[in-house]
């Protein structure tokens, strides 16, 4: 696999590994976060400290396990003090992101956190503003929530994002159900009114 030694942009010098994913590799929900931190960097899966556990909480709460979603990160080495990956960082690292995407072609895909939602919608893209939309674009359904980090520093924020993944597997399952009937499209549940800015 190219992407596990990788040297396109600087965070190659700084990493101890490459930090590809975890998960299915043939799921219907793809996660992306912002980038590996230092526990992941060290064990090389992704979403494995304080906020992959509550990640993997929420997911299991809703019925999703591992192996109904692949998680990965907008860039796939560790940014050095686990900074905000740059621009640069952001755009070179795209190449693997969407190889990732190109070879799972999910239909639904989670973006958790204003990185993420930034690298798929543009700068000016606001996560306060934007999480709990259901946003349409090349055939695929996103989905912008908070990252669990986010969680962990403001709980006020866990109400909205349990609906939003509430959402996100209702959308997954009836896309499954579709899929078996031969109905590639699937029609969407409507958003949960739970008084969140959208
Ligand atoms: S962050 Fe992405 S582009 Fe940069 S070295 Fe790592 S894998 Fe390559």
């Amino acid at each position: 696999m190219q992407a596990l030694s990788c040297t396109r942009c600087p965070l190659h010098e700084t990493r101890t590994q490459v930090v590809f994913g975890r998960g299915n590799p043939a799921a219907s929900i793809v996660l992306v976060g912002e980038g590996p931190g230092r526990d992941e960097d060290r064990e090389g899966r992704p979403f494995v400290g304080a906020a992959g556990q509550l990640l993997d909480k929420i997911l299991a709460a809703v019925g999703l396990g591992e192996e109904d979603v692949f998680i990965t990160n907008t860039v796939l080495c560790r940014p050095p003090g686990n900074r905000v990956p740059l621009p640069a960082e952001l755009d070179t690292c795209r190449v693997h992101l969407e190889a990732i995407l190109r070879a799972i072609d999910p239909p639904i895909v989670v973006l958790l956190g204003a990185t993420a939602l930034k690298a798929f919608f543009g700068p000016k893209a606001g996560i306060t503003a934007m999480r709990g939309q259901r946003l349409e674009r090349d055939g695929r359904a996103f989905y912008p929530t908070f990252h669990p980090a986010a969680l962990l520093r403001d709980p006020s924020r866990k109400r909205p994002v349990w609906r939003d993944f509430q959402r996100i597997a209702a959308d997954g399952r009836l896309i499954q159900v579709a899929a078996a009937q031969g109905d590639a499209t699937g029609s969407p549940s409507p958003a949960p009114d739970d008084g969140e800015s959208r």
